[in-house]
């Protein structure tokens, strides 16, 4: 037997649930570890960084703070948000300035379908349902291009201007990226989201970049859907899916529609990648840090381990992130669910059962 091979990851638990989440993901991580055999383990250093930290110091993360992080080879992340700091100050300081800054500019987030939860969906309950959500994640709505001024014309008076940013570069490279995955599914096939009829500068550029590349794809299916049209077709037509491409925004908002018709918020997994591997990716749930029901001990932490399961496989370990996926899967279908699935089990409770089932 070989050497074993050891992965630093920097964790950011940050706020509320993430706390609870990120400490589960990181239990079947290291169980997925522990049963490798020796092929790989981690090790772990944890950045106390988030709102805290934030009312202690007046920033969201240290101010080296990409400089520490930059010699990981991943970053696992819980959640930021709380009520103590504005939302556009925590996103921005912590979470986006990560993704920018170490331009992960893709954004997967898979809609799973688990045996044993009941979607809202009744088309779900008799049709097998698998998309994933790419996201673009270092421009579009979210560029951070804009300002407010005029306020000294008086009250009620100011001005605030929000611009999208759509390059050419940025359009390209993530329509590409959903074209290579879609051929390593079972079903090659791209959705393209836009808004092109009402945005008619960004959304334009964007479907003609992705009209020109998918013609180097002859393979795979492709069509285009507005994106209100695609919120309705999310619900009414979700066999018709495979990869869904969007816009930042766009891809924000129907990845959580996605994994709300999946049954919960909290099964949602994501990957924050920066392919070309210049600087490590980042690996959380989609949910936020739900302050509603923070250390309570109910968090679902599903989300989290398929967020640690994406991030086993971006490192090159396919078959054991494969592994926790499957444990996932005969957890909930045995029954075992937590409460915003509509079951009893605690967070501790289910991490528990599905690193009994890692060797199921
Ligand atoms: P953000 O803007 O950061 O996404 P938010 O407050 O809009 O935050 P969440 O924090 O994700 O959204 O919470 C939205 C709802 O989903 C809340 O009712 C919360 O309790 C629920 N929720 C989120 N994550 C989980 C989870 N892991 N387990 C159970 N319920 C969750």
């Amino acid at each position: 037997m070989g050497s074993t091979r050891t992965i630093r990851v920097a964790v950011i638990p940050g706020d509320g649930v993430g706390e609870e989440v990120a400490a589960a993901g990181r239990d079947v991580l290291e169980a997925s570890a522990a049963a490798s055999h020796g092929k790989f383990a981690f090790e772990w250093e944890e950045f106390p960084w988030g709102c805290q930290y934030y009312t202690d110091t007046g920033r969201m993360m240290a101010e080296d703070g990409l400089q520490q992080l930059r010699g990981f080879e991943a970053v696992y992340f819980g959640a930021v948000g709380w009520k103590s700091v504005p939302d556009h100050i925590s996103l921005w300081g912590l979470r986006l300035a990560i993704c920018q800054g170490f331009d992960q500019w893709v954004n997967i987030r898979p809609v799973r379908f688990l045996p044993g939860v009941t979607s809202p969906l009744r088309k779900a309950d008799d049709t097998p349902l698998d998309w994933i959500v790419v996201r673009e994640n270092s421009e579009g709505e979210y560029s951070g291009f804009g300002g407010r001024n005029l306020s000294a014309r008086g009250d009620g008076q100011e001005v605030a201007v929000q611009s999208a940013l759509f390059t050419e570069f940025g359009c390209e490279r993530i329509i590409r990226f959903a074209f290579e995955l879609a051929r390593t599914r079972d079903r090659p096939k791209v959705t393209g989201v836009t808004k092109s009829n009402a945005q008619q500068f960004g959304m334009v550029l964007w479907d003609e970049v992705f009209d020109r590349v998918r013609r180097d794809y002859p393979d795979v299916d492709a069509d285009s859907c507005l994106v209100d049209a695609m919120a309705a077709r999310f619900v009414l037509q979700p066999e018709s899916l495979s990869v869904v491409v969007a816009s930042n925004l766009h891809g924000d908002v129907l990845s959580d529609l996605g994994s709300a018709l999946a049954g919960s918020l909290g099964l949602a997994a994501s990957a924050n990648l920066n392919p070309e591997r210049t600087a490590p990716s980042m690996f959380e749930p989609v949910h936020g840090s739900a302050p509603d029901i923070a250390g309570r001990g109910i968090a679902n932490p599903i989300g989290a381990i398929g967020s640690g399961a994406l991030m086993l496989r971006h490192l090159g370990l396919p078959d054991e992130a494969a592994r926790i996926d499957r444990a996932i899967e005969t957890t909930t279908a045995a029954g075992n669910l937590p409460p915003d699935l509509g079951g009893r089990t605690g967070t501790k409770d289910l991490t528990a059962a599905i690193i009994d089932n890692l060797d199921a």
